[in-house]
Parts: structure tokens; C-alpha cells; sequence
């Protein structure tokens, strides 16, 4: 199984950006390089509405290093919905999901099946 590790300041930008959404999700792509996270990607598609973030996967840069998503609960809940899990597995990769209060211990990473893998913080 694939081992992922994420730098600090990605997570950071998630939760900033997930803070600066509120009250609605944030979500965005994840770029890695060599299994390192190191870039949020963000989608002229990508629409934030309060139940739940639309992203036009149509839009996604398959060829740039595309790993996975990030996306904002504005909750105490990091576990994925259903719709969170289909959306997985409709991409494949690794997803990170962050809620309230959005700091360091609110996010999670979990694979496209929708359980939670360990990502390294690097
Ligand atoms: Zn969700």
C-alpha cells in the first residue's frame, strides 16, 4: 500500500482556507511529488455550498501530479459522509478531510475506500 506524507504548510493552507469558507466547505485537489503532498490545486469549477462542496472532476489536471482532495467539514466531524466516500472512489488516492476547529489534530486522511490511512507530516 502506498505510503503518503503531506508537508506542514499544505495542511495550514486547508485550514485557513476551510476558517476563510465558513460557513461552507472548502474543497480543493492535491498535488504530490513523489508521494509528498506539497500543493493545494484549485478548480475554476469548484463551487462551495453549505451542504456540500461540487467539484467538476472534469476540471482536474489528471497530468500534473493529481493525489487526491481536501476537503472542509464545518464540524466537529472529520469522518467522511457517504457521498465523501463515493466521491473516493470515483478518484482514487489519498483524501483529506478537516473540521472545526481546524487546527493541527482536525484533519484526517483516509483512502479511496474511505478508511483512514496515516499520512506523515513532513
Ligand atoms: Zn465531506
Amino acid at each position: 500500500m502506498r505510503k503518503w506524507a503531506i508537508e506542514r504548510e499544505v495542511i495550514e493552507a486547508i485550514n485557513e482556507s476551510a476558517r476563510y469558507s465558513l460557513p461552507n466547505e472548502f474543497l480543493c485537489l492535491l498535488r504530490a511529488e513523489e508521494g509528498v503532498i506539497c500543493e493545494l490545486l484549485l478548480l475554476p469549477g469548484t463551487l462551495s455550498g453549505e451542504s456540500h462542496g461540487i467539484l467538476d472532476v472534469n476540471m482536474a489536471p489528471i497530468s500534473y501530479g493529481v493525489a487526491g482532495s481536501a476537503h472542509s467539514h464545518p464540524s466537529h466531524s472529520n469522518e467522511p459522509s457517504d457521498a465523501d466516500i463515493g466521491f473516493f472512489n470515483s478518484m482514487g488516492g489519498v483524501h483529506i478531510i478537516t473540521c472545526l476547529p481546524y487546527d493541527d489534530g482536525s484533519w484526517r486522511a483516509y483512502d479511496s475506500s474511505g478508511r483512514p490511512v496515516d499520512v506523515d507530516l513532513v
